[in-house]
Parts: C-alpha cells; structure tokens; sequence
C-alpha cells in the first residue's frame, strides 16, 4: 500500500485519458467539473483510481446507448473533506435494490458481463480511506455516486 499525498484531479484526468476511446466508442459525452487547486489528499492513488475505473465502468454499462457522464471534484472547505462524484444519465437503479448494490456478488448483469464485486472493492478503498459513499439513483434517468474523503485524519 502506498500511502502518499496526491491530486485526485491528476487521478481523474489519468483514468479519463485511459477511457475515452471506449466512451466515445458507445457515444457518451463526457463533462469534466474538476475544481481547480484541489488541496492534497492523502491515500493510495492507485487504489483510488481503481474506485474511478470501476465507478465509470458501471455508468457506461448503465447507457449502453449512450449518455452523458459527469466526473466533478469539489473542495468542502467547511467540512474538511474532498468530494467526488460520478453521474451519469442511464437507466438508474431501482430504491430497492440500493442496499444491496455494495455487497460482494451482487449484480443485475448477465455473468459475462458483471461478476458483481466492482462496487465491494469501491466500498472497501473509500472505508480504507476513512470516506463514505452515498447514491442517488433515477430508474430511467440516471445515477450519482457522491464519494467524501477526510482532508485529515488520524493513522488506525
Ligand atoms: P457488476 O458491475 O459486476 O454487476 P458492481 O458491484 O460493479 O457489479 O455493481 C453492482 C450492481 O449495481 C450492478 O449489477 C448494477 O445493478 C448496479 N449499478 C452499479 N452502478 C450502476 C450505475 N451507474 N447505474 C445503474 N446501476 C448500477
Ligand atoms: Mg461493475
């Protein structure tokens, strides 16, 4: 594990460069709102970008015909926290099935498509990083992932 202070912004514009090809393949616009001078955060990058891939991967799944992705950053000053989101325009995911979505082996895609554990790693990297995750979810309109990290916190 590496455990360093680093730029999410620089993060979301490495992950975007490696799936831009495959958005424009299926027709999804993408809307970068990065906010800029972002202060540190610290944590592992790869494992952060590994929560962005897996996070864009299930929204591009979910607008197979295509659709619109938003990646913002924001800095809560206020709350001492980093804000992530990622936001896309597919078909949503019904409020019962909420609770279930972070759990290992849970999926709605056929096998060859979705094993099911994308979001449980997401979940395990946020609670790593001392962050929460909260989803706002459409059916029919489209879903946002809000991710929160601590600008500061104490080793475990
Ligand atoms: P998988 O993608 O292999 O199915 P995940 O853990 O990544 O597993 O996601 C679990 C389930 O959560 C998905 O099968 C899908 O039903 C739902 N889901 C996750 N992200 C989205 C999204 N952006 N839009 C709609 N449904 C989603
Ligand atoms: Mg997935």
């Amino acid at each position: 594990l590496e455990w360093v202070f680093f730029d999410l912004n620089e993060v979301v514009e490495k992950v975007v460069l490696l799936s831009k090809h495959k958005m424009e393949l299926q027709h999804i616009q993408l809307h970068l709102e990065l906010e800029e001078n972002l202060p540190q955060m610290k944590g592992d990058p790869s494992q952060i970008q590994q929560c962005l891939i897996n996070l864009i991967f299930n929204a591009m799944e979910a607008m197979p015909d295509g659709g619109r992705l938003t990646i913002r950053t924001f800095n809560d000053a206020q709350r001492n926290q980093l804000r992530l989101e990622v936001e896309d325009t597919g078909v949503g995911i019904p409020e019962d099935k909420i609770s279930q979505i972070f759990e290992p082996f849970f999926s709605t895609k056929s096998q060859d498509k979705g094993v099911g554990l994308g979001l449980s790693v997401v979940y395990g990297i946020i609670k790593e990083h001392r962050g929460s995750i909260y989803v706002k979810s459409d059916v029919g309109k489209g879903t946002n992932f809000i991710l929160r990290f601590p600008l500061e916190f104490g080793e475990s």
